[in-house]
């Protein structure tokens, strides 16, 4: 008798995940496992056979920096991810987590069947019964427990402008002691749920009125099961090597290894900063903290508007000030014709300075508003992309007409033009920071590496043609030359084409399912 398998892949090159060089070798599935690396008999029968000839076969690729936490149930296609070979998301980035959260508002918006939770293991569930093309793993929100504890509304991204941003309690405090503990306790719930570990935005309300103390408190138990510390720094522009030190300083306190998201120099004036950044990370490295990043390929970001407000960043004179024009505005909820538009064509239109404009647009547009700016050098694209330290994550805000492209574009664009255009970083480092080092720094078992007995999260691509086409202008574009995707076995992307198979699931800390 003939092997059977589910899924036999034939003559890609090998790159498993973990740095190597490729090795050409077939591979073999059954269920969500792989079974066989190597040589597969000519005679075996699967339910599906690839042709993978001239194609790398790698392992799925993990954004560790995602916000798809409401996104991957109202359109679980998750086709901006999807496409571009993601197999698992990490939500919950910046402070911005789902609990506690009433979801329900959400969903009757979205006018779909969706389901709600009012705690971790709820989230998690939802997943397993709504399941998504794509693995979801969680961080907890600081930012969300917060607003939480101290009585205010909720500042998720994606959500509705009255659940966003809008903060109706005076959170322009310390917490109290009793706070404190209500947010401990939904840690500790996360983090037995399987979360992966606890994230702050400290440049967004009501993060930005936490001390370094308080969020030491609330995080120590963080360090009871091994999980990590995920930050968007207090400052990316003239503080960032102080903002950098107080992440560092959390992490060390609590006794638990960081990630600094979204690693880069912001404004003109900064440009450059990032060496002395990396040798900062160098130097506590030595000294044996477990410090590493994440980064999206592009000189431009994405926040919501009313955080650059916020943060003085908008018309200012000062060295990390955003011009009208270098501001795009990507989804508008109250204005969708806006989107497209700069700050600078509506200041023009309105006959008013850009800060007035922007202010305008956020009244009138709506708190939730999401911009596109463009701030970094793309010299420092390639310094903070080539470090060893750094792994990928797209930071995608999937929203609105025009996201910025790295919800679309993230993965293809760094194999595309970085590796293979600009020969920045060879094929095999990219992979490795696509893939097991995610899966490594955020303790995802069973993922991220193609090996016999680990989970068929799988991406193919011709490394001769892959790219990005997702614009500024044009951004919900699938990538060219990643013909075929599988989330724990299955194929969601087929010669591609997305097939809208749900495969997806929940992934909890440390758990190989
Ligand atoms: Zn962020």
């Amino acid at each position: 008798m003939p092997e059977q398998y589910d899924l036999i892949i034939r003559g890609g090159a090998v790159l498993d995940g973990s740095g190597a060089p490729g090795v050409r070798a077939d591979l073999a599935v059954r269920g969500d496992r792989i079974v066989t690396v190597g040589e597969v008999p000519a005679d075996a029968v699967a339910g599906e056979t690839v042709d993978a000839q001239g194609l790398v076969v790698a392992p799925g690729f993990i954004d560790v920096h995602a916000h798809d936490d409401t996104l991957v149930l109202v359109e679980p296609d998750s086709e901006g991810k999807v496409m571009q070979g993601v197999t698992t998301v990490v939500n919950g980035n910046c402070g911005a987590g789902v609990v506690p959260y009433r979801s329900s508002r959400r969903a009757q918006e979205a006018g779909a069947d969706l389901p709600t939770w009012d705690s971790y293991p709820g989230y998690l569930e939802a997943i397993a019964s709504h399941p998504p093309s794509i693995n979801v793993a969680t961080l907890v929100g600081f930012g969300t427990m917060r607003a939480g504890a101290l009585g205010g509304a909720l500042p998720s991204f994606g959500t509705t402008p009255a659940s966003s941003g809008v903060l109706g309690a005076d959170v322009e405090r310390p917490a109290t002691a009793e706070e404190v503990t209500r947010m401990q306790a939904w840690l500790r719930e996360g983090l037995e749920a399987g979360a992966v570990g606890m994230s702050t935005g400290l440049i967004y309300e009501p993060d930005r009125y936490a001390s370094t103390d308080e969020i030491v408190e609330v995080a120590r138990p963080l360090a009871d099961f091994g999980a990590l510390y995920a930050s968007h720094v207090r400052g990316e522009g003239a503080t960032l090597l102080d903002a950098h030190a107080e992440a560092m300083e959390i992490g060390r306190r609590v006794g638990v290894p960081v990630q600094i998201s979204h690693h880069k120099a912001s404004g003109r004036a900064f440009w450059g900063r990032v060496r002395d950044s990396i040798r900062q990370i160098e130097e506590a490295r030595a000294r044996g903290e477990q410090v590493t990043t994440d980064q999206y390929p592009y000189t431009a970001g994405s926040t919501r508007l009313a955080a650059l407000l916020l943060n003085g960043r908008i018309g200012d004179s000062t060295a990390d000030g955003l011009r009208g024009e270098d501001v795009l505005l990507a989804s508008v909820p109250e204005r969708p014709d806006w989107e497209g538009k700069s700050v600078a064509d509506l200041a023009d239109e309105w006959d008013v300075p850009p800060k007035q404009a922007a202010e305008r647009v956020v009244e009138e547009g709506g708190r939730a508003t999401i911009v596109v700016q463009f701030a970094m050098d793309e010299a420092d694209v390639r310094t903070v992309l080539s470090h060893e330290t750094t792994m990928v994550g797209t930071d995608g805000l999937g929203f609105g007409s025009r996201p910025h492209p790295r919800h679309y574009g993230t993965y293809p664009r760094i194999l595309g033009k970085y590796v293979r255009e600009e020969g920045v970083i060879t094929l095999e480092n990219a992979v490795w920071k696509m893939s097991g080092f995610p899966a490594t720094k955020f303790n995802l078992a069973g993922r991220g590496f193609v090996r016999e007995g680990h989970i068929a999260d799988l991406v193919l691509f011709d490394p001769e043609t892959v790219i990005d086409v997702a614009t500024y202008e044009d951004s919900r574009r699938a990538p060219l030359g990643m013909p075929w995707v599988f989330v724990n076995g299955t194929a969601v992307v087929r010669e591609g084409a997305h097939t809208h198979e749900r495969a997806g699931r929940p992934v909890r800390r440390g758990v190989d399912a």
